[in-house]
């Protein structure tokens, strides 16, 4: 029987590579784009008659109940959120509303409606602050560091609650940073990629930015939300890190990234102060051996492919934009 999935976040980066996963895999796919559908069609690449539009939000209850009734989902993606560690700083209340309380108002519907259905929650890294030890694992103790880790950090704990009170199969994936070309342009990676492909073409002449000794550890979505698949493939739910295990710095994705265009970023890049976070947290990089041996999982690509893929991305957007 044709397996049915529901996707909250559809339109954002990691939706749109599981939509096209779960297609591929002859899945019927139900969407929740978001608090503006308008974008659904536009972001949404692959779209074949299996793709099913869902107009819902995860600030708003009746709407999820209704979701989960017309999608009768086997399995569920909770992808929605606010996702900028930066915003939540000005969006604390939003953040908290949707990343947090939407996490329990889904999982009540699915409670009360669809007890069966199999559910991932896109954990963060970022729950680890400036964490006890490195790398980080599913032991590490969390400790998060701003409204948008501990958002993230109610989340994960009410999933591991409900998968514990009411035996559901509830899992949460504690995601590392994951980039693409479809990563939105407020995140750093992008910033990055959009900057050079810019200097490069002569949109721009410098490129100013944050903390460039931030350390982190960058893999790629299409990878990351194989992983996801995968979990809720399991016979039994539980708790994994998704990570690439490399760590590089925000300054090593920079030099990557122009090198990659013959340019070099020390006549470029500036720092400013402004764009420093009011708590940042200095290294994460994640120890995925449990998704590497119980799941099968492994990232297929590398840090320097990943940065000359949005590099040339970012050049042939602004290309046939005209540049
Ligand atoms: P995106 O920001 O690209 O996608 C998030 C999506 O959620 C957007 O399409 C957004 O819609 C939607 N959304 C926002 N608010 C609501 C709401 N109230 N109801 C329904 N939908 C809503 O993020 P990513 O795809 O990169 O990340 C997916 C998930 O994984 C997020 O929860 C993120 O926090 C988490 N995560 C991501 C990591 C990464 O490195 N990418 C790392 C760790 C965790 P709109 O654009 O219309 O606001």
């Amino acid at each position: 029987m044709t397996k049915r999935a529901l996707i909250t976040g559809v339109a954002g980066q990691d939706g749109t590579y599981l939509s096209e996963l779960l297609l591929g895999k002859g899945y019927d796919v139900y969407g929740v784009a978001g608090p503006y559908p308008g974008d659904f069609p536009e972001r949404v690449a692959v779209s074949n008659g299996r793709l099913h539009a869902i107009d819902a939000d995860l600030t708003d209850m009746e709407s999820l109940l209704a979701a989960v009734e017309a999608s009768r989902p086997d399995e569920v993606y909770n992808l929605a959120g606010q996702s900028s560690v930066g915003d939540s700083w000005t969006e604390a209340i939003t953040t908290t509303e949707v990343n947090a309380m939407g996490v329990l108002r889904l999982l009540e519907a699915l409670r009360q409606l669809a007890p069966e259905a199999r559910f991932f929650q896109a954990a963060s890294a970022e729950m680890f602050g400036n964490a006890a030890e490195t790398p980080q694992r599913e032991t590490t103790p969390l400790h998060p560091q701003s409204p948008y880790a501990a958002s993230k950090t109610y989340a994960f704990h009410v999933v591991g609650s409900y998968r514990e009170s009411y035996g559901m199969h509830a899992s949460n994936g504690i995601m590392f940073n994951h980039e693409s070309p479809l990563r939105s342009l407020q995140f750093v990676t992008r910033k990055i990629t959009d900057g050079v492909a810019r200097i490069k073409l002569g949109l721009a002449e410098e490129l100013v930015l944050g903390n460039l000794d931030a350390r982190r550890d960058w893999g790629f979505a299409g990878d990351y939300v194989e992983a996801m698949w995968l979990m809720l493939q399991q016979e039994r739910p539980d708790d994994y890190v998704v990570a690439s295990g490399e760590v590089h710095t925000v300054r090593e994705f920079c030099a990557a990234a122009f090198s990659h265009l013959d340019l070099d970023y020390e006549q470029y890049v500036r720092t400013d102060l402004r764009f420093f976070r009011p708590a940042d947290v200095n290294v994460l990089y994640g120890d995925a051996t449990k998704a590497c041996t119980v799941l099968g999982w492994e990232p297929k690509v590398g840090f320097g492919e990943l940065v000359a893929m949005m590099v040339d991305a970012d050049v042939e957007q602004l290309r046939a934009e005209g540049a």
